[in-house]
């Protein structure tokens, strides 16, 4: 293969050339992905690399490397395989504006000749001879005619350009314008440019949408704020409208008492009657809803703070089913009790007479009136369960594992007609999960679509160090 033992050590040379030539370039190019993966993943301060930046550090080192008058590296933009000069290296700055001019939105196949577009798309590395393009004019070599010209591939596919070119003056005949080795060297870089411009663009993107993550965090923590605020100043003006609207009420009660004896004025007392108590059930439809928001912004910001102490489940249990009787009525409420008349357990009995008061306000909104609503109290060994069970719509099964989601109101579940004036936010499980489960507590949903739903929770029974019924 070789004429004489000179002329391989010369080839020997060249290799070891062009490979010190790849592992000079490899180091110096491993420092620029090390600074962008810094930077990207939340190094402190290091402005992020961009991919511009990363293509003119690779074509500056590459320009070092080789000896040539510049480096270019091209993307390709689909669908037409537009040039889009992503960094130089070697011209001024005003022969870099013009190749930038020349090339921007060009599409390859308006650059160069068919032979040389198939050529690149099947990874080979290819020398042009600018002069005889017919598509340039000679103005376009910037004082190098002969430019070789590496493909770069993405999973097989012609995505850039890495363009090599030396000076005219070094022209020999087109064919040994650029020797095998250098060629080989251009293709191994090309390659390295591709892997360096992929991973640049990868943590880009990772950047990009960690910053839209952050982004949409501020934006919800701002809402809530919002939220939170606008529920506090609505508290105080609601309460004494309300305030006013019972006086009111109550006046007219009595001016109704005292006008029967004057039919006229009866009628008309009565007529303002009924829109007044609508407006105060409206109100007390606000009231759950403010303080159900409240609440929520208080859970999102660590504020929610319960008050614990040892009390009697029995109890709390006994309490929501008399106002559930009388909230709810006519709705038959069944209230069934362990034997013994302590159920010890260590929590706010506020908020778990909350959790309960939810699940009966749930039970009577989504099942037909006349059907009972049942509260069940067990022990079983440490543990005590509470469960609220209904002959309503029920669950579907895939709703079943979103309905403790907050805002979350499963699809086809109609309100009944009796409660459509109630809070109907999605929040009530939400906020019962939270507050069992800051109670060390589960809670859960057994459901079967047509035939009704049992909501429970359980907590653990407390050690009562002094068992006196009334302590709750
Ligand atoms: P909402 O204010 O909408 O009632 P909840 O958080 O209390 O919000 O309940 C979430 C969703 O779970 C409801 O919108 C409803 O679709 C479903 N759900 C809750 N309780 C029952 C129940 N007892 N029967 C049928 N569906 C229920």
């Amino acid at each position: 293969m070789f004429r004489d033992a000179t002329e391989k050590d010369h080839q020997d040379h060249r290799n070891l050339q062009a490979f010190t030539s790849l592992l000079t370039l490899v180091e110096a190019l491993s420092t620029i992905t090390e600074q962008t993966e810094h930077a990207h993943t939340g190094g402190e301060n290091v402005p992020p690399i961009t991919l511009a930046e990363a293509g003119q550090a690779f074509a500056d080192i590459t320009q070092q490397v080789l000896e040539c008058k510049y480096v270019g590296v091209f993307v390709l933009d689909p669908p037409d395989e537009c040039q889009r000069l992503l960094a130089c290296s070697g011209l001024g700055p005003k022969e870099a504006v013009s190749l930038r001019d020349d090339t921007t939105g060009v599409p390859l196949a308006a650059y160069v000749n068919q032979t040389i577009v198939a050529q690149l798309h099947t990874d080979q590395v290819v020398t042009i001879d600018l002069d005889s393009e017919p598509f340039l004019s000679t103005s376009h070599t910037r004082g190098a005619r002969y430019r070789l010209v590496a493909p770069m591939m993405r999973r097989g596919k012609l995505c850039g350009l890495f363009t090599i070119a030396r000076a005219n003056q070094e022209h020999r005949p087109i064919q040994n314008a650029y020797t095998s080795q250098e060629k080989a060297l251009a293709r191994g870089i090309a390659r390295l440019a591709t892997q360096i411009i992929e991973r640049v663009s990868l943590l880009q993107e990772r950047a990009e949408s960690r910053a839209k993550e952050l982004e949409f965090q501020e934006t919800t923590r701002r809402y809530e704020d919002c939220l939170s605020t606008a529920s506090h100043e609505l508290r105080t003006p609601l309460t004494t409208i309300k305030g006013n609207l019972q006086l009111s009420q109550r006046r007219i009660g009595a001016l109704v008492r005292h006008a029967e004896q004057f039919p006229e004025t009866l009628a008309g007392l009565q007529r303002v009657e009924q829109p007044m108590r609508e407006a105060l059930q409206n109100f007390g439809r606000l009231e759950r809803m403010i303080s159900e928001m409240l609440d929520y912004s208080r859970i999102q910001a660590d504020k929610f703070i319960l008050r614990k102490q040892i009390c009697n489940l029995v109890d709390i249990a006994k309490h929501a089913a008399e106002d559930a009787r009388k909230e709810l009525e006519p709705r038959p409420i069944v209230l069934n009790l362990p034997p013994q008349e302590d159920v010890p357990v260590y929590g706010d009995k506020d908020r778990i007479g909350d959790v309960i008061h939810n699940y009966l306000t749930n039970a009577h909104k989504y099942s037909p009136t006349g059907h009972p609503i049942e509260i069940n109290l067990s022990v079983e060994k440490t543990l005590a369960r509470v469960s609220v069970r209904d002959e309503g719509t029920g669950i579907p099964l895939e709703a079943q594992e979103h309905i403790w989601k907050r805002f979350y109101r499963a699809p086809g579940v109609e309100v009944q007609e009796h409660s459509l004036s109630d809070s109907n936010l999605g929040l009530g499980l939400y906020l019962c999960q939270e507050i069992i489960e800051l109670h060390d507590g589960q809670v859960g949903v057994q459901s079967i679509p047509g035939q009704g739903s049992t909501f429970w929770f359980t907590l653990d029974l407390a050690e009562r160090p002094n068992l006196s019924p009334s302590s709750t």
